[in-house]
């Protein structure tokens, strides 16, 4: 029987609480600027000009690919600027970004094309496809498109929808699942259909209690299960999730579709229900605003594109110098400012008052580190093959396997930012491969020409023997018919002799 809890994590309160968890709906900004590059896939490729006029709900960017989903006008009016602009990533480097300016109107385009409002009656390659055109990605923080993920999981036979926050102090999906949890119910329903799954689970924490009722109210399918598991971080990670509820281990390197396996984020099945059904292209996303400079945390229904600033907008925001993180405090983006903008997969913005830096001290070989980590490796082993670069070791210990929750450097009483030298590390393995790599097609490469280089100079040889036997061959026959004509000739003369002596007698 699987086991509702796992081994390592940690139980950490929510830094942000409030009674309020309301999904609140905010004025069109007066300008988006759209990112087209999500986290995972490829980056799409704009399809419009500055100065054109945008419905809401157009197609702005995409590519013929599957690893990219487009990107559509998230309001109407016109395009400003298409060029490079800060976005939120760990490199820090700006993105291709799509600047619109609102008209006011907020005029939508047609986006029945390719309908499947009535789904049941649909195949699903039709489905796949407006899921694609529809731009739906991965919510939860990967922003991998949903069209190809479920591709490679069709005729799986269970369905995960993780319900569970990433990380304390999000509210966001909470707050969706109140708003809309009929779209949930529906949308979970859908999947059923398109994949034929036999059953799926909806996993959500046990401090999410409104959730659970409203979910619970309206979910009357014998093939869904609400499944309560218990609040601890890092319950809601892929991996840990599928063994906690299925008990199930996907391997080393293997995914979920790989063991039958669908996981889907729960604001992605509500914005492929209202793709599918409402013909509503992924234009906006349910997004937690908090910590500690923010007097009361909030979750604001926003259009994509939307800038931190126009956000902050909405909160009562402390005064004095802060610190930016996007998609959590463990596993977030420490940003520089706010010049940033929503994009499909910002699920949180916490603005923090800044703090002063704290100083790593020596490893005290606590071992504190190897009791918290939920993927059950040796987290402090890590940390010495790391730091003396000695990636082949850090490979013998998993590296690859770590899913970075920082769980290990929360715990850490000498302060080591033990994920960071983590993400050193497969860099560095990453980069080691690729240069492997290269040299062994350079090998590959000097091989095959030295290969030929001497087939050539063999058959060039063969060519050449050939040539001088043909020719031998000739002059001996040459020779032959020589000598033949000479006899000829000789006989020929003798008989002239002959004649001529008769003749003379
Ligand atoms: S928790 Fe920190 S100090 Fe303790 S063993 Fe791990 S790395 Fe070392
Ligand atoms: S960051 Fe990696 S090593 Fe540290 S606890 Fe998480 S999974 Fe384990």
């Amino acid at each position: 029987m699987p086991n509702s809890n796992f081994k390592g994590g940690l139980k950490i309160e929510n830094p942000y609480p409030s009674n309020e968890i309301d999904l609140i709906r905010i004025p069109l900004p007066d300008k988006v600027v759209l990112p087209m590059q999500q986290r995972i896939g490829n980056q799409a490729i704009p399809c419009v000009s500055i100065g054109e006029h945008v419905l809401t709900g157009q197609i702005i960017a995409t590519i013929d690919d599957d690893r990219c989903a487009p990107v559509h006008a998230s309001i109407s009016g016109t395009v400003t600027a298409i060029g490079n602009h800060v976005y939120a990533h760990q490199s820090g480097l700006k993105g291709l970004c799509v600047t619109i300016e609102s008209d006011g109107k907020d005029e939508w385009v047609d986006t029945s094309i390719g309908c499947t409002e009535n789904y049941k009656a649909c195949l699903p390659l039709t489905i796949y496809d407006k899921i694609r055109i529809s731009g739906i990605v991965g919510m939860g923080g990967a922003g991998f498109p949903t069209h190809t993920k479920m591709r490679l999981a069709a005729g799986c036979k269970n369905i995960i929808i993780n319900a569970t926050e990433c990380e304390p102090g999000i509210t966001c999906d909470a707050a969706l699942m109140q708003a809309y949890p009929t779209k949930v119910i529906r949308g979970v329903e859908v999947l059923l259909h398109i994949i034929g799954a036999e059953k799926a689970i909806i996993a959500i924490e046990d401090d999410k209690q409104d959730s659970i009722n409203e979910l619970n109210k309206y979910c009357n399918n014998e093939r869904i299960e609400i499944k309560v598991i218990p609040t601890k971080y890092t319950s809601g990670a892929e991996k840990i999730l599928i063994k906690t509820l299925l008990g199930i281990q996907v391997p080393s390197g293997k995914f979920a579709s790989d063991v039958g396996i669908l996981c889907l984020n729960v604001a992605t099945v509500v914005a492929m229900f209202d793709a599918v059904v409402e013909n509503r292209p992924l234009i906006s996303r349910a997004v937690t605003l908090a910590g500690s400079a923010i007097k009361e945390p909030k979750n604001f229904q926003v259009r994509l594109g939307a800038t931190y600033d126009y956000l902050l907008s909405f909160v009562d925001l402390e005064e004095g110098s802060h610190k930016v993180t996007m998609a959590g405090l463990m596993m977030g983006i420490n940003l520089k400012g706010t010049d940033y903008s929503v994009s499909k997969n910002t699920n949180c913005i916490f603005i923090d008052k800044a703090q002063e830096s704290v100083v790593a001290q020596e490893c005290i070989r606590c071992g504190m580190c190897n009791t918290v980590c939920p993927v059950e490796l040796l987290p402090q082993q890590l940390y010495w093959f790391s730091k003396s670069e000695n990636i082949e070791k850090a490979m013998d210990y998993n590296l690859l396997d770590c899913i970075e929750c920082g769980c290990c450097s929360y715990v850490c009483p000498s302060n080591i930012p033990l994920v960071d030298y983590y993400q050193f590390s497969k860099a560095l393995y990453k980069k080691q491969t690729q240069e492997k790599a290269q040299i062994e097609k350079a090998r590959e490469r000097f091989e095959f020409r030295e290969m030929r280089l001497e087939r050539n100079k063999s058959e060039r040889a063969a060519l050449m023997e050939a040539k001088k036997i043909a020719l031998k061959e000739k002059m001996a026959k040459d020779r032959s018919q020589k000598e033949k004509i000479d006899a000829a000739l000789e006989r020929v003369n003798a008989a002239k002799i002959d004649n001529m002596e008769e003749d003379a007698s």
